[in-house]
């Protein structure tokens, strides 16, 4: 689970790359995954609703409000136990001895720094006197100066005593599209968010860890983002279906509707009825019905003739469902058997 603690950084002007979303940029704002926080019940529902193992601490600058950390830390680790896994992420602001004190008494397993300034990799050091994994988590930005100070960075972990070094690919957002496209870089032809030569200097960076530093050196391709947030979806989408809704394979949830005048649909009523679809995969509504979506595929050709008009709905299995994809109803009796073979 990511637990965004606030959207808080002293840092915005520094780092052009920021991936935040504008909408969550300097707003004291906290979320679980995707969900508002308003109490600590609903971290927790979060976290069992995606089965979670362990956290991800981040901002905005968590340091900014470290006694929430350390709440939000002894919350997530008495609920699911010291296994719970706990890592954060840092630009070192306000990390000082008593602050990794109380974090690390409170749970914290593992610190992710991200500093770019030789002055504020001191604070590291102070990093590694704790029982804790400590390591630095960088974008990878191709070219002069930036290829250069990961370099110097990796090898002072290795002097420090961390154990490791994250590189991002470089990822476009709707946050930083405009200031990365100042700096010269570009999106990858065949990519919508990764940039161009980001992944050609982590390895640069990358084989230089491995041949001058003691310290392990990892890669995290801009779409590895998109993939856990699929992986995270489909836990999720198994748990928070509503009867009338089928979790599909990658992680969306999918159902039918059904819409016409009330004759039309008492008809469509009794059909599904009478075809045996159980009646809790049966959602009445004002002016629609929710139906399974296995149903809707089955009997799709009778409901057009019927009147009735309707979709499929594809939806993100999120509290407020975003739909991803509609198939209307005279497409799907025309290719029904298709769509559910081939998933959508
Ligand atoms: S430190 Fe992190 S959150 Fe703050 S501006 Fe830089 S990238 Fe964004």
């Amino acid at each position: 689970m990511v637990l965004f603690v606030t959207g808080a950084c002293p840092k915005y002007d520094e780092c052009p790359y920021c991936t935040i979303s504008p909408w969550r940029r300097n707003r004291d704002v906290i979320y679980a995954d995707e969900v508002e926080v308003k109490s600590d019940e609903d971290v927790l529902r979060e976290a069992r609703l995606i089965e979670a193992q362990g956290v991800g601490i981040t901002g905005g600058e968590p340091s900014v409000v470290p006694r929430r950390v350390e709440h939000y830390l002894r919350v997530l680790k008495g609920e699911f136990g010291e296994g719970f896994h706990a890592h954060l992420y840092t630009n070192g602001w306000g990390i000082t001895e008593e602050v990794l004190a109380r974090w690390v008494d409170a749970g914290l397993d593992e610190i992710r720094f991200h500093i770019w300034d030789e002055g504020g990799w001191q604070k590291i050091r102070l990093a590694v006197k704790f029982d804790l994994r400590v390591g630095a988590e960088m974008p990878a930005i191709p070219g002069s100066p930036w290829e250069d100070r990961l370099r110097d960075l990796a090898v002072f972990l290795d002097s420090a005593g961390a154990e490791f070094m994250n590189l991002n690919e470089l990822e476009f957002t709707e946050g930083n599209r405009r200031s990365l496209l100042a700096m010269g870089m570009r999106p990858r032809p065949d990519s919508e968010v990764a940039a161009m030569g980001s992944r050609e200097a982590a390895t640069r960076v990358l084989e230089f860890i491995e041949r001058e530093t003691g310290i392990d050196g990892y890669f995290c391709p801009a779409q590895q983002k998109d993939h856990q947030m699929w992986m995270r979806w489909r836990r999720r989408a198994k748990n928070v279906a509503e009867p009338y809704e089928s979790p599909e394979e990658r992680g969306s949830l999918v159902y039918g509707v059904l819409k016409g005048d009330e004759e039309a649909l008492s008809l469509a009523l009794d059909l599904l009825r009478e075809r045996g679809v159980p009646k809790e995969r049966i959602l009445i509504k004002r002016g629609e019905i929710r139906v399974a979506p296995e149903a809707l595929i089955e009997l799709a050709e009778e409901l057009v003739s019927l009147g009735l008009e309707g979709e499929l709905v594809e939806v993100a299995p999120l509290d407020e469902r975003m739909v991803l994809a509609e198939y209307p109803l005279a497409y799907v009796a025309r290719h029904g058997k298709e769509w559910e073979e081939g998933g959508g």
